[in-house]
């Protein structure tokens, strides 16, 4: 018998993991709300007046915090967080491996006389030097200058983890390049509220300050430990690389919403007292299409919040999860044949007057506001569509993308059949000036509308990668398993150049004589007829859309090495220098780890399938052969050779084809490795992950269809690896 597997369904049947870890939830939530935040609230009690108001301007005018200032700010930190029993404390970073980073040090520091006392000073809060020579720096770091450092981010607040103190930060190398996602992101955000302060003198001369905010979804599944424990390609690449399609998988439709079991609710339970803990304010929770997936959603934060919170969410979710027993699984395509996992990120832009650019207004001045950064952000993704492509190109997402349960690799955006026709009608505009009875019917009958036909747009398409959901635009495509960070840099970054050069423009009109409402009207009409092709109402999972989509010339990148080699185009490359995102060499170094980390996936991939397809698979199969092979001879020594022929004959044709998919796994592994070989050959990395990509992954399947098909003939008895009906029907 397959020990490990039967042992981990055991366990399952046995142990009441229900009422073992069964949480209770205090009434109000509330009252834990940033209970382990260093928040505004709690630096106004440590700080004195003026280093509280010092870290004020620092978060929202960006000012430089002065050395005592830091020291004050780092000793309240300190005593706030050691009357909650901390000790240690910590640089919390998000390197480009995709996983969040920290390396603890004590606050404990002995000094003379065989004495010691708790110390933290301004110099340790603003900087630290881990030893980071490991981490993906796309060649940035040559290994003689392998220092880099890490930098507090006064802008998101400092938290406790545990017995550690966390301090976020920005990851950079001793020459000044970026080797994190929050970096970028900091800058990313300072463009787009440049460009977009600048652009709302033209509407509301009181905004001083436009932030980017973001609601993220995390959908994921729970898997119980022990079944887990039990697939070496779960535990070694996050998805399973083989298994036969349950009998009952999502075709019923039963899992979606439905009543969430008890096992996963005291999971979400105590996940929330710790998200609530950790400030991060999370609202929504539910099943979602496949079995044993959920999501969860807070309220929409200032983006670089935001971001924080996700990366620390993923984090925390993988270690309640082990408390309850169960593994959560981040990846985007973790079973084949049902729904993998995506991350929803809502988008808008919020000024520091409270008001939500993406929401139309009261009257026609502010919809017109609202039309001008709507039809902007439209324009922006029409020119920059392979650069968000790019952004969420990974391996694991590859899986989903145009698998028709995710958006297709084609972008294209969703505004609703009545702002639709609002753009349709706008891009009537006469050119030049406008006539009075133009500008009144414009007013009235096409700006003035927006307000009540957004109430009842009740029109949803969930088929699109960027759809516009009435006040925010909501990107569908992003993976799972990524760091939002990344597709915000892009928004951010792509919205931020599209606004200053439609502030130009309208300049440039004004200049000439135009009256500023006219010349807006003038840009805009032009921009809609520009971003025409990119907007899309229909169905995305259709092939007619494949294919419309050709003959408007929008690209479909199908699979990461190709969206990769488009990030390099030199149109991308100007866009991050003019804003001062990234320098060329960073871009260069972030392409070339995105390459890398694409190539060892399917690296590691074919490996752990070659492995378990060897030492798993076949000894299993002909383990099972052998006993069929007894049993036919057993047969032949009890029947007469007419009567044997006719009994044994199902046990033969079972025996030859248990032969032939072995011989068919043999020889497909063979070939597998010969590829992986040619690949590692492949000096380019583009050229290498494009290898691995048209020439190695596709042997999967070859591995993968008869390793399945044996797994419909042997003896459930002695399969070893736990089947998908189990991992994904029990809790
Ligand atoms: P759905 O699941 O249908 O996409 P939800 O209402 O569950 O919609 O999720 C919407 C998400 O959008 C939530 O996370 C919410 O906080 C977020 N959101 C709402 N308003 C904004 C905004 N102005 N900016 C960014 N995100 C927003
Ligand atoms: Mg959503």
């Amino acid at each position: 018998m397959s020990t490990l597997r039967f042992k981990a369904l055991e366990t399952l049947s046995f142990k009441n993991f229900r009422s073992e870890n069964a949480v209770t939830v205090p009434a109000k939530l509330s009252e834990l709300y940033c209970s382990n935040v260093f928040s505004e609230d709690t630096m106004r009690e440590y700080l004195t007046k003026e280093a509280f108001n010092s870290i004020m301007d620092a978060i929202k005018k960006g000012s430089k915090i002065q050395r005592p200032v830091a020291d004050q700010v780092a000793v309240a930190m300190k005593d706030w967080a050691m009357a909650k029993g901390v000790t240690h404390y910590t640089h919390w970073f998000q390197p480009l491996t995709g996983s969040t980073a920290e390396k603890h040090d004590s606050f404990f520091t002995p000094i003379e006389g065989g004495k010691a006392i708790e110390r933290f000073s301004g110099n340790l809060l603003i900087q630290q030097e881990p030893d980071a020579s490991s981490f993906p720096n796309g060649g940035i770091r040559n290994t003689f200058e392998a220092r880099g450092y890490t930098a507090w981010d006064p802008t998101s607040p400092a938290f406790i983890m545990g017995t550690t103190l966390c301090i976020p930060s920005i990851f950079i190398s001793y020459t000044g390049e970026t080797l994190d996602y929050k970096a970028p992101l900091l800058r990313s955000l300072h463009a787009v509220d440049k460009a977009a302060t600048d652009v709302m003198q033209y509407f509301d001369k009181n905004v001083s300050k436009v932030v980017p905010t973001l609601g993220w979804e995390q959908e994921y599944f729970l898997i119980d430990s022990a079944l887990y424990k039990s697939r070496p390609d779960l535990v070694l690449t996050g998805k399973t690389l083989l298994g036969h399609a349950p009998a009952k998988g999502q075709q019923l439709d039963d899992h979606y919403f439905g009543s969430i079991p008890t096992r996963v609710m005291n999971f979400m339970k105590d996940l929330e007292i710790e998200c609530m803990k950790l400030g991060i304010p999370v609202t929504t929770r539910h099943n979602e299409v496949a079995p044993n997936q959920f999501e969860m959603a807070p309220m929409f934060e200032e983006a670089n919040v935001a971001v924080d919170h996700n990366s620390l969410v993923m984090d925390v979710m993988v270690r309640i999860a082990h408390k309850h027993h169960f593994n959560a699984l981040l990846h985007e395509k973790p079973f084949a044949g049902v729904n993998g996992s995506g991350k929803h990120n809502n988008w808008s832009l919020g000024t520091d007057t409270g008001e939500n650019l993406l929401s139309p207004g009261k009257n026609p001045k502010k919809n017109l506001q609202f039309l001008t950064f709507f039809i902007n952000t439209i324009k922006a993704v029409n020119e920059y569509s392979d650069l968000l492509r790019a952004g969420i190109a990974s391996a694991n997402n590859d899986h989903r993308l145009g698998a028709n349960e995710a958006p297709p690799a084609i972008i294209s955006v969703f505004i609703g059949s009545q702002l639709y026709s609002v753009l349709s009608e706008l891009e009537k505009v006469t050119k030049g000036k406008l006539s009075p009875d133009e500008k009144t019917d414009l007013k009235l009958n096409v700006v003035g509308k927006i307000p009540e036909i957004l109430l009842d747009n009740t029109d949803r398409n969930r088929t699109s990668p960027f759809a516009f959901t009435g006040n925010k635009f909501e990107i569908r495509a992003v993976g799972s398993s990524a760091n939002c960070a990344e597709t915000m840099t892009i928004m951010n970054s792509i919205v931020a150049k599209q606004l200053r050069d439609f502030k130009a423009e309208v300049d440039a009109l004004v200049e000439k004589g135009l009256k500023k409402d006219e010349a807006i009207f003038n840009v805009l009409r032009e921009y809609i007829k520009q971003s025409k092709n990119i907007m899309f109402e229909g169905d995305g999972y259709s092939e007619d859309w494949a294919n419309e989509a050709k003959k408007r010339g929008l690209s479909n990148l199908k699979t990461t090495p190709e969206a990769l080699e488009r990030e390099m185009d030199k149109k991308f490359v100007d866009l991050y220098e003019e804003l001062e995102v990234f320098t060329h060499r960073e871009v260069e170094a972030r392409n070339e780890i995105k390459l890398e980390k694409y190539s060892t996936t399917i690296d590691i991939e074919a490996r752990v399938l070659g492995d378990i397809a060897r030492n798993h698979i076949i000894p299993c199969a002909l383990n099972y052969q052998n006993r069929l092979i007894e049993n036919v001879k057993g047969l032949k020594d009890i029947f007469d050779d007419k009567e044997f022929k006719k009994l044994a004959k199902e046990q033969m044709s079972l025996i030859a084809n248990i032969s032939e998919n072995v011989s068919a796994i043999k020889l497909a592994v063979e070939e597998l490795l010969a590829a992986r070989e040619t690949a590692h050959g492949i000096e380019d990395g583009q050229k290498r992950a494009t290898y691995f990509c048209d020439n190695v992954k596709t042997l999967f399947e070859k591995v993968r269809k008869p390793a399945d098909d044996l797994e419909m003939m042997v003896d459930d008895e002695l399969w070893p690896l736990t089947k998908y009906r189990e991992m994904l029907f029990t809790r």
